[in-house]
C-alpha cells in the first residue's frame, strides 16, 4: 500500500475521540501511527467558550456527565477514570403537576450503581494524560478538516499542515445536518444544595418547559449538579436571577421532595438541538460522539452512546490492524455504520421523543405520560428492557 503519515487520524480530542484514540492503540505495534487532531484554536477567538467547539477550553466546560455502567466499565479499562465521581443508585423520574412516577434501583439489576456522575474536565483531562502515556501523536493546532479521499488515502488538513491518512474519524462533536431540529428549550447549568438531600439519588423531573434533572455532584458531596431546561427567555431570566431569586424559582420547579433548594454557584445557559447525520460511514473515512448524533441531554445519554461507538469502530478496525493496513477498510467501515444504526435510532428517538411529549402542554398527552411513568414503575418487565437500555445501550 502506498505510504501515508498516519494509519488513522482523529480529528477532535474529546472524550469520544480520545477514547477511541486509546482503544486503538491497544490494537497496534506502534501507536505513534495513530494521529489525535486537537483542535485548540484560540481562546479570544469569536465562539470561544462555547460548548463542543473547537475554541472551549476543556477544563472550563461546566458540564457534569452521567456516565452508566458500561461507559464506567469501558473507561475504566482505558485507566480513564477520574479521581472524582458520585455514584447513582436510583433514579427518580416523575412530571410536575401531574400524578405517576417511576423509580429505577440499582438493585434491579446486578450492578454495583446504576451510573456515576464525573465533570466533563475531569475526565478531559484525566483521557489526555492517557494519550500522552500511551505514544499516541498529539497535534494541536486550528480546527481539523477533511479535505478530500481517493482510492489510496484520506487527505486531511489541520491549518498549514497537510496529512495523508488511510482512515480518518471525525470527532469534533460538530453534529450533522440530515436530521435537526431546534427544540426551543435552554438548559441552564449549575450546582445546587438540599436542606433534605438523599445520597445516590438522581431525579429527572419533567415540566411544561422541558426536563429539569438533579444529579449527585461528583466533586461537592452532597450537592447536585442541576440541568435545567426551560424555554429560552425564561432560561435568560434565571440565569441572571440573584441568588434568592433563582433557588426559589428552581425550588418551585422541582418541588419539595428534597426541601428547600439553593444555588449560589455561576450558571450557564446552552441552547438544545438534535443533529444528526444519517451515514456514520463514507469510503475511508467514519463519523462518531456528537459528530454523527448530537443529542437532547434527557437522561444523559450523548457521551455513551458515543464511547458505544467509539468502541464498535475500535472493534472493527480489528482486522485490518492486525493485517499490518493491508487493502481498504471501507466495506469494514460501511459494516460498523450497519451495525451501529439500531443502538443509534433507538437512543435518538427515546431522548428525542421524551422533552417533547412532556412539554406539550396538553392534558391528555400529560396524563398518557403520566400514565407511562406509572405503568414503568408497576411492571418490571416494562421498566426493565428501557432501564436496561439507558444503562448499556445496544452492544455488538
Ligand atoms: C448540558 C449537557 C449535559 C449533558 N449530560 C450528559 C450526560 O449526563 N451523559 C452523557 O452521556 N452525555 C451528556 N451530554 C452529552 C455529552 O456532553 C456529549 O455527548 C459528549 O461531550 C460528546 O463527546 P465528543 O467527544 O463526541 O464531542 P465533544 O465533547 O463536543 O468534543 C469534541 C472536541 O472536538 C474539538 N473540535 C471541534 N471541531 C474541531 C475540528 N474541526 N478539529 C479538531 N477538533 C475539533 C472540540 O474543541 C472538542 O474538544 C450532555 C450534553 C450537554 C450539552
Amino acid at each position: 500500500m502506498p505510504t501515508v503519515d498516519y494509519n488513522i487520524a482523529i480529528l477532535g480530542a474529546g472524550p469520544v475521540g480520545q477514547a477511541l484514540a486509546l482503544l486503538l492503540a491497544r490494537l497496534v505495534r506502534d501507536p505513534a501511527r495513530i494521529a489525535l487532531l486537537a483542535g485548540d484554536g484560540g481562546a479570544g477567538q469569536p465562539g470561544a467558550g462555547q460548548l463542543g467547539t473547537a475554541r472551549s477550553a476543556p477544563t472550563d466546560d461546566p458540564r457534569i456527565i452521567a456516565i452508566n455502567h458500561g461507559s464506567r466499565v469501558l473507561l475504566e479499562s482505558l485507566q480513564a477514570w477520574p479521581a472524582r465521581s458520585a455514584a447513582i443508585d436510583h433514579i427518580h423520574v416523575s412530571q410536575r403537576g401531574r400524578l405517576g412516577r417511576t423509580v429505577i434501583t440499582r438493585d434491579d439489576f446486578d450492578v454495583p450503581a446504576l451510573g456515576n456522575t464525573v465533570s466533563y474536565a475531569d475526565l478531559h483531562a484525566r483521557l489526555q494524560e492517557r494519550v500522552v502515556a500511551s505514544g499516541i501523536t498529539r497535534l494541536s493546532g486550528p480546527p481539523a478538516a477533511v479535505d478530500a479521499q481517493d482510492a489510496q488515502a484520506v487527505h486531511v488538513r489541520q491549518g498549514n499542515a497537510a496529512l495523508r491518512c488511510a482512515v480518518a474519524v471525525r470527532c469534533d462533536g460538530a453534529g450533522g445536518q440530515d436530521v435537526k431540529r431546534d427544540y426551543s428549550q435552554h438548559a441552564v447549568l449549575t450546582r445546587a444544595s438540599a436542606t433534605l438531600a438523599r445520597p445516590g439519588w438522581a431525579w429527572e423531573r419533567f415540566t411544561r418547559e422541558g426536563p429539569l434533572a438533579l444529579l449527585p455532584h461528583p466533586q461537592m458531596n452532597g450537592d447536585y449538579a442541576v440541568v435545567w431546561c426551560c424555554e429560552p427567555a425564561h432560561a435568560a431570566v434565571v440565569a441572571q436571577a440573584d441568588d434568592d431569586a433563582f433557588s426559589a424559582a428552581l425550588t418551585e420547579a422541582f418541588g419539595t421532595r428534597l426541601g428547600r433548594l439553593r444555588s449560589t454557584a455561576p450558571r450557564q445557559v446552552f441552547p438544545l438541538h438534535l443533529k444528526a447525520r444519517h451515514a456514520q460511514a463514507q469510503g475511508r473515512v467514519a463519523t462518531i460522539g456528537n459528530a454523527a448524533q448530537t443529542l437532547h441531554p434527557v437522561a444523559g445519554q450523548g457521551l455513551n452512546l458515543g464511547l458505544r461507538d467509539a468502541a464498535q469502530l475500535a472493534q472493527a478496525l480489528g482486522p485490518w490492524l492486525a493485517a499490518a493496513q493491508d487493502g481498504s477498510p471501507a466495506a469494514l467501515l460501511a459494516d460498523f455504520a450497519g451495525t451501529r444504526l439500531p443502538d443509534r435510532l433507538i437512543t435518538a428517538g427515546i431522548t428525542d421523543l421524551m422533552p417533547r411529549a412532556f412539554a406539550t402542554g396538553l392534558t391528555p398527552v400529560e396524563h398518557a405520560c403520566g400514565l407511562a411513568l406509572l405503568g414503568l414503575d408497576l411492571f418490571a418487565s416494562v421498566r426493565s428492557p428501557v432501564a436496561r437500555h439507558f444503562l448499556q445501550g445496544l452492544r455488538n
